[in-house]
């Protein structure tokens, strides 16, 4: 199954939001910032993990939990 031959993934202009199983507050997480390493991508078996930390008064950024996506890439033909 394919995989990224990608130390640091970036995806620029992303950003994912999860609400905190802890407190009820949305949590965001910049992939501009972070990254995935080696992702797996198009295999509906193989979910990447994300890592989100709590900013909320409540958890006070030592509250993380985690949520899986399913890294989808196409390529598809340029038409004018
Ligand atoms: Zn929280």
């Amino acid at each position: 199954m394919p995989s990224l031959d990608v130390k640091r993934f970036y995806i620029r202009g992303l950003i994912l939001k999860e609400t905190c199983p802890i407190c009820g507050k949305e949590c965001t997480v910049d992939m501009g910032h972070e990254y995935l390493s080696y992702p797996d991508f198009n295999n509906p078996k193989k979910p990447v993990t994300v890592n989100f930390w709590c900013q909320s008064p409540e958890c006070d950024d030592t509250e993380s939990f985690e949520a899986t996506y399913d890294l989808k890439i196409t390529m598809e033909k340029w038409h004018e």
